[in-house]
């Protein structure tokens, strides 16, 4: 894009400018670019805030990290961010696609991906969509010549070998290298580890790929992030330099695969965790209010009869309990006192038999009816009275 494209990508530039409130833009550009570094000073003419810098060629200084160290000095810290030290690292691919969604509304459909090596009849640039297969792109750089040994998705330190060119471009993808087995050798059987140290002297992190390699090959994985494995920038420096071959970049993406998956795994078996305890609370929850709602209606029930027990007892009950009572009560009092009919002689009793004659053939005392129903209808009613008379009449 800085070749073709400049004032697209100083555009892009002004856009993320604005957006993140930069003060300053450095734009690094590699010193054996001189043609790049011509364009970009010649669209940057009128801006004051941004500035290209000639950056020495050398393989990775186009990582982030080591970029802006190379820019500003400033280290960003192991698993930090940039943006900790208020810093923003963009690629100009990347400001130019800005350019293109803010001022035009293109959004980002495609790609300018090299296609080059000595396997390839015409290397060149190709903008194409992404998700052209890479065979296409292939065919347009004039085809395989008889010198490919294979093809590389990226550049030669960092990129995937494919099996097949029907892998479609992605949206990361910027480089199709087809070699010849000159340009890239395969590679010989590895050895064990003489502990050289080389890999160690060339890492541009600083780090000690021969431990991480001696742990990642345990499958000790958290002793290899120890080592800080995720500061890793996959630059196959170590790789390249090791003389006993050893693919030491292929065993530090093994890894960090296995040790984002075993913490996918965690996290997932955490939520998991969270989930079954949350159903576990609301279930006994739902639990305690269906107990409090069961033990609030037996309240309910045993408090209404004592408040209305008179009102809303049967009447007719009501009446037969308290007949029931003042016979008990009388049976009671009767039983030890002695009764002026005991010993009765005959020509008393025929008098009493013929009191109680006239009595029942007397007109009956009409009385109140009870508040629901009356004796004459209630054969209970007329048996308690009858007990209740007879025992009167006893006394
Ligand atoms: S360069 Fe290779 S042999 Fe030497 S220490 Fe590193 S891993 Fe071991
Ligand atoms: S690939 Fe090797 S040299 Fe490159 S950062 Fe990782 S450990 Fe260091």
């Amino acid at each position: 894009p800085m070749l073709n494209f400049p004032d697209k990508v100083v555009d892009g530039i002004r856009i993320l400018q604005y957006l993140l409130g930069a003060e300053e833009c450095l734009i690094g550009i590699e010193d054996n670019k001189p043609e790049a570094i011509l364009a970009m000073r010649q669209a940057l003419r009128n801006q004051d805030t941004a500035e290209v810098v000639r950056i020495p060629t050398h393989y990775p200084s186009g990582g982030e990290k080591q970029l802006i160290r190379i820019l500003t000095g400033k280290e960003v810290p192991s698993a930090g961010l940039p943006a900790q030290l208020g810093i923003i690292c963009h690629n100009v691919g990347t400001a130019a696609a800005i350019a293109d969604a803010v001022l035009t509304g293109r959004p980002l459909i495609s790609r300018l991906v090299t296609t080059t090596g000595e396997g390839v009849a015409q290397p060149c640039n190709l903008e194409v969509l992404i998700g052209t297969p890479a065979g296409e792109l292939i065919e347009q750089a004039g085809g395989y010549t008889d010198a490919a040994s294979g093809l590389i998705y990226g550049g030669p330190m960092m990129g995937f070998r494919l099996s097949t060119d029907q892998i479609p471009i992605t949206k990361g993808g910027n480089c199709l290298l087809l070699p010849s087995v000159a340009e890239s050798p395969p590679p010989e059987s590895a050895r064990a580890c003489i502990r050289c140290s080389r890999c160690a002297d060339v890492c541009p992190v600083q780090l000690l790929p021969q431990q991480m390699y001696w742990y990642a090959r345990a499958k000790e994985l958290e002793k290899a992030q120890d080592y800080n494995l995720f500061d890793c920038i996959e630059c196959g420096c170590c790789s390249h330099v090791c003389p006993s071959h050893i693919p030491l970049v292929h065993y530090f993406r093994y890894a960090k695969t296995e040790s984002w998956e075993q913490e996918e795994e965690r996290r997932r078996s955490e939520h998991a965790k969270m989930r079954h305890d949350f159903r576990l609370a609301r279930m006994q929850r739902m639990e305690a209010e269906r107990k409090a709602r069961l033990r609030k209606k037996k309240e309910d029930l045993a408090k209404k009869p004592a408040k209305g027990k008179a009102a809303a007892k049967d009447p007719k009950k009501a009446a037969i309990e308290a007949a029931q009572k003042r016979v008990a009560a009388k049976k009671a009092a009767n039983k030890n006192s002695q009764k002026n009919t005991d010993h009765l002689q005959p020509a008393q009793q025929a008098q009493i038999d013929a009191a109680e004659q006239r009595r029942q053939q007397a007109e009956p005392v009409e009385e109140a009816p009870p508040a629901s129903g009356g004796i004459e209808n209630d054969p209970e009613l007329q048996e308690i009275f009858k007990q209740e008379t007879s025992s009167h009449f006893a006394t």
